[in-house]
């Protein structure tokens, strides 16, 4: 899952990218409101955390620039404490939710985490498909109830997957949603990345799809 911070403070902004790093999210880092712009409009992001008080371009004008012009991307906007009219301002302009400065990280984590999950459709934290199971909050994964150890880039690869189960996810989608915009798009990391699950998983769980990409495979229902 690919994420955009927006938010000039870069203290602030190091910290959370740090949180979410840890989690297995990929993170773009925009340190003003015209390049938060940009980036919100020219690249997939899964969620976006943006600040309000930004230089070039404020928040406020950053969200409802996308909005009007059809980013549907969910939105969690950053509010000065005291600032109430902003959250009011931020979430009539579109914004998803909303947190007031200073926040505690495991807020900002548990927050970001719920937005993908519900614009995903899914109001549980975790993902069963067939005989596995990810738990998003804790990334672990187990098979048949057995732990599996993934790296996570690995994780991060299989969470999408499950995320969309079901539907074919082409190499494009993946590398816009794993890496980061310096990531080098030509390599063949996603085909290496994909070998090694099946070693982890069994080669039955991600299927190829030639010029599609890769599917998880859902279980086929029991037919009584
Ligand atoms: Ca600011």
């Amino acid at each position: 899952m690919r994420v955009l911070i927006v938010e000039d403070n870069i203290e602030i902004a190091r910290q959370i990218q740090a949180v979410l790093l840890e989690h297995s999210y990929v993170v773009d880092l925009a340190q003003d409101g015209r390049e938060g712009k940009f980036l919100g409009e020219s690249e997939p992001y899964d969620a976006v955390i943006l600040d309000l008080g930004l230089p070039q371009l404020d928040g406020l004008s950053v969200l409802r620039q996308w909005r009007q012009d059809g980013h549907t991307m969910p939105v969690l906007i950053l509010t000065a404490r005291d600032a109430w009219t902003d959250k009011v301002d931020g979430l009539n302009a579109g914004a998803d939710d909303y947190l007031v400065k200073p926040f505690v990280m495991a807020e900002l984590l548990a927050r970001i985490n719920a937005l993908v999950r519900r614009t995903q459709g899914r109001a549980s934290a975790t993902i069963v498909v067939g005989d596995m199971q990810l738990d998003t909050v804790t990334q672990s994964v187990s098979l048949a109830g057995s732990p599996v150890r993934l790296t996570a880039m690995e994780y991060g690869l299989l969470a999408y997957l499950a995320h969309h189960a079901g539907r074919p996810v082409s190499k494009t989608e993946l590398t816009e949603h794993l890496y980061d915009q310096d990531f080098d798009r030509d390599s063949n990391t996603l085909e290496v990345l994909v070998a090694r699950l099946r070693k982890k998983l069994g080669d039955d769980k991600i299927e190829t799809l030639r010029g599609q990409g890769y599917r998880l495979v859902l279980p086929i229902p029991n037919v009584a």
